[in-house]
């Protein structure tokens, strides 16, 4: 099957019919919606990859599950090698985007779920690999983009799936029928869900026993009846409505919807656990591990962006050759070539897993994260420095057209010679909307709470950080028994 263009692909989720409440209203003809419009081109840029020239056979792979070419962003990794590339295709589309492209939690849902039924079926005799397999197959031959959901509500913090005023703060199980299972729940924070053909549901955190009903994994398509959507605000999200340069993205932008699951069946085939509860923290760890890979990719692709329009607006303003302006651009690329190589060291001592398919190493991957979650908020220090107070006070693009106050804006925002007014509200508004804007959803707010909140991976540091042997190391050298 010839893979899909950006072109078709859009074509093929205007197929969906999908509604969404948005800003207080019921939409259709989502793909026309304004609001909706930029975050479906970032994806249909996953694409559009696939066939350029110059990324062509970087976004492309051999998937031994269906026998043919696939996109890397449907791909079960085959190697470390697969691994490098995923982040390295990551790190071009954030280029290209300065946004969050979206297709990349289904990715990592796959990889996960894959290798968690195959250990589910050595443990507990179910068949849910060949499920998996047979679906996943589906999904490689469409070239179809999948959101992978995980986090629940989770009420109140303190206690458990449950206990629970309203156990349907964690997506669960209410029905077990001959054919299928029923489902009632929410997925929060679900990035490209209205931009996506399927859903893969994981369980949020490790179930115990009694908590079986919570320990459930399964597609559905996104059109399955029963499910309801509504769409995250973000800030100056409206600007998308004006239709003027103050957008600073002026083609893309992210999305994230609050998914509600009101009784909806899904059929055996689509069932991939159901009540194991010893499986599940297995498989929000590989989940979250794969994820935090993703941000050694992504975050920095769209961090280049970022550096290149602070360094853009230094020249502007005609501070470029300042030394301390030059060192604080070095800062900005060395936290974020820190971050790629993160996600290439993660990648590249990644292992195989007994289904077959290859996993990151933990260890690093939660490295990766955790400065994640903190040097783009540097960097959006460091570029806010640089281009100055008017980031927070620039007058509106209407005003720059208006026949009194435009000529007014354009005589003092010259700067440097040469450099066009309009030109640098251009640049000016792009570091807002990802510092401040719209563009922080993905590249600030995600970066710390996306893939799990900063405690998380540092619970997976003291886990795998192997301290008894560090302390054996220094009492071997001390001759301390
Ligand atoms: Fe992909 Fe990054 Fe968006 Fe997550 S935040 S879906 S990794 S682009
Ligand atoms: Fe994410």
């Amino acid at each position: 099957m010839a893979l899909k263009t950006g072109k078709e692909y859009i074509a093929s989720v205007e197929a969906l019919g999908l509604e969404a409440h948005i800003l207080g209203e019921k939409s259709a003809d989502l793909t026309r919606h304004p609001l909706v419009a930029p975050s479906l081109r970032a994806v249909a840029v996953t694409y559009d990859c696939a066939h350029d020239a110059d990324s062509r056979a970087l976004f492309r792979a051999y998937s031994p599950l269906i026998g043919d070419e696939v996109n890397r962003f449907t791909h079960l990794h085959q190697s470390t090698q697969d691994l490098m590339d995923k982040v390295r295709m990551q790190r071009h589309c954030g280029n290209l985007t300065a946004c969050c492209f979206q297709r990349c939690v289904g990715m990592d849902a796959a990889n996960a779920v894959f290798s968690v039924t195959y250990e589910c079926d050595q443990a507990h005799g179910t068949d849910y690999h060949a499920r998996f397999r047979e679906y996943w197959s589906h999904v490689q031959r469409h070239d179809l983009v999948v959101d992978g959901a995980m986090t629940d509500p989770k009420g109140d913090r303190g206690k458990r799936p449950s206990e629970q005023a309203d156990p349907d703060l964690y997506l669960r199980i209410v029905e077990r029928r001959r054919d299928g299972i029923v489902v009632r729940g929410a997925k929060f924070h679900q990035t490209g869900m209205v931009n996506s053909h399927e859903i893969i549901v994981m369980p949020t955190a490790a179930m115990r026993p009694g908590e079986e009903d919570w320990a459930v994994c399964f597609a559905v398509p996104t059109n399955t009846k029963g499910i309801r959507y509504i769409y995250g605000r973000q800030a100056s999200d409206t600007r998308k409505l004006e239709g003027t340069l103050d957008v600073g993205n002026p083609t893309f932008g992210g999305q994230e919807v609050l998914t509600v699951f009101e009784d909806v069946f899904v059929p055996n085939e689509r069932v991939f656990l159901n009540g194991e509860v010893d499986q599940s923290g297995k498989l929000v760890e590989r989940f979250a591990a794969y994820h935090r890979q993703s941000y050694g990719g992504c975050k920095v692709g769209v961090g280049d962006v970022l550096i290149g329009a602070t360094a853009l607006i230094a020249r502007m303003n005609g501070v470029a050759t300042a030394s301390h302006i030059r060192d604080k651009i070095v800062e900005m690329i060395h936290l974020n070539e820190t971050l790629f190589a993160c996600g290439i060291a993660c990648s590249t001592l990644g292992h195989q897993t007994a289904a077959g398919n290859y996993e990151v190493d933990l260890l690093l991957a939660n490295v990766c994260k955790l400065n994640v979650t903190r040097f783009p908020y540097e960097m959006a220090r460091l570029a806010t420095d640089i281009a100055g107070g008017l980031l927070g006070t620039l007058p509106s693009a209407k005003d720059l057209e208006d026949p009194v106050a435009g000529p007014y804006i354009r005589k003092y925002l010259a700067a440097a010679e040469g450099v066009d007014a309009v030109d640098r509200v251009k640049v000016l508004r792009l570091i807002e909307n990802l510092v401040a804007g719209a563009g922080a959803v993905a590249y600030l707010i995600e970066s710390m709470h996306g893939a799990g909140s900063p405690m998380a991976q540092r619970i997976m540091l003291a886990r795998q950080g192997d301290v008894d042997g560090k302390i054996a190391l220094a009492k071997r050298l001390l001759n301390i028994r």
